[in-house]
């Protein structure tokens, strides 16, 4: 479902994401260390073209560039892009470097046939009473269900904000799609998956019935889509998410207020592949080598 991107500067004021400088290059070791390991390509640099529409955003963007610690994060294109004869509407195009792709289905593919031969995968939905039985055998049990967290007894009050989300798979039948690299972002962002297909999303709600795709969004998620590229595609797949967001937007880590046998990894929210790498290591740090927890990510911010 998620797209697995890695987009070091977001939101409406190009602003870095939290921590960058340390989880970047940490997630990418890994990420190579996978490829690796498995001999299959789960990192793809790929710059983002993000298309500027009017001159405040032009503005905004040249003084972020010119910020000391951006410089080598931003840029403005000089020339053509190979996404031109695709856009709707011409604009200018800045260039965010450092950006990446990490395929989520490949890592899950190869991780879950490592853990089944090695007869640590039980492939089945656990009831809070099996969950009881396995802490009766383990010293130390990690709950790391997405979403599903915000339900759970054990971590009650963390100030969640679900957020579900929507996307589609296209496929674009140009003549010229298959050479497109980089990512294209607007209101959107298009990610070229190979093969001409192409992931386009996401959409934001923080009021939902369910994780699956609903005509209102995928509509949203079209009109949004024809804004940004004027040429013809067809729609291959439609999903719907649910992100594990948090009101402060830090993750959540940390031993249960109610059970010490508990511990939580979640609050991934919206750049788990950024985030999962390093914080994933500094939990076991915590729990192997006793290593305290960072504070603004430990649940007991919360006060529990
Ligand atoms: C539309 C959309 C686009 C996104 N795009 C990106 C992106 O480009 N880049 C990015 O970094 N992030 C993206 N995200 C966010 C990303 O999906 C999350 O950060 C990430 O999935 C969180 O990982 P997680 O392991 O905590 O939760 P999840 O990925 O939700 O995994 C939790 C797992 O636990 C399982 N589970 C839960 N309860 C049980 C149970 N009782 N028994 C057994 N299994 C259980 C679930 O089935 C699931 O497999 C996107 C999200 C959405 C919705």
């Amino acid at each position: 479902m998620a797209a697995g991107i890695i987009n070091p500067v977001t939101g409406k004021r190009y602003v870095k994401s939290w921590r960058f400088d340390s989880l970047y290059p940490f997630a990418r070791a890994l990420y190579l260390q996978m490829e690796a390991h498995w001999k299959v390509k789960v990192w793809h640099d790929q710059t983002i073209l993000r298309i500027l529409q009017t001159p405040g955003e032009v503005n905004d963007w040249t003084v972020r560039m010119a910020a000391g610690d951006y410089a080598e994060l931003l840029d403005i294109l000089d020339g053509d892009s190979s996404w031109d004869p695709f856009l709707a509407t011409p604009g200018t195009i800045g260039i965010i470097r450092k950006a990446a792709r990490v395929d989520f289905p490949m890592i899950m593919a190869s991780l879950r046939e490592d853990l089944v031969a090695d007869g640590h995968f039980i492939d089945q939905e656990f009831s809070p009473g099996q969950m009881e039985a396995i802490a009766a055998t383990y010293d130390r049990v990690i709950y790391c269900e997405g979403f599903r967290g915000a339900a759970n007894p054990y971590f009650p009050d963390l100030g969640w904000q679900l957020a579900k989300g929507e996307a589609m798979v296209i496929r674009l039948e140009h003549p010229s799609a298959g050479m497109l690299q980089d990512m294209l972002k607007k209101t959107l962002l298009i990610a070229p998956l190979g093969d001409n297909r192409f992931w386009v999303g996401g959409s934001y709600n923080w009021t939902f019935e369910d994780n699956g795709a609903t005509p209102e969004e995928q509509q949203y998620l079209e009109e949004r889509l024809r804004a940004m590229i004027g040429v013809p595609y067809s729609v291959e797949q439609r999903m719907g998410a649910v992100r594990p967001t948090v009101k402060d937007r830090r993750p959540l880590i940390g031993r249960s207020p109610v059970d010490p046998r508990f511990y939580l990894f979640n609050g991934l929210g919206t750049k788990g592949a950024l985030l999962a790498p390093y914080w994933a290591a500094h939990l076991t740090d915590h729990l192997l080598e006793a290593k305290a927890l960072d504070p603004e990510v430990d649940i007991v911010r919360f006060g529990n």
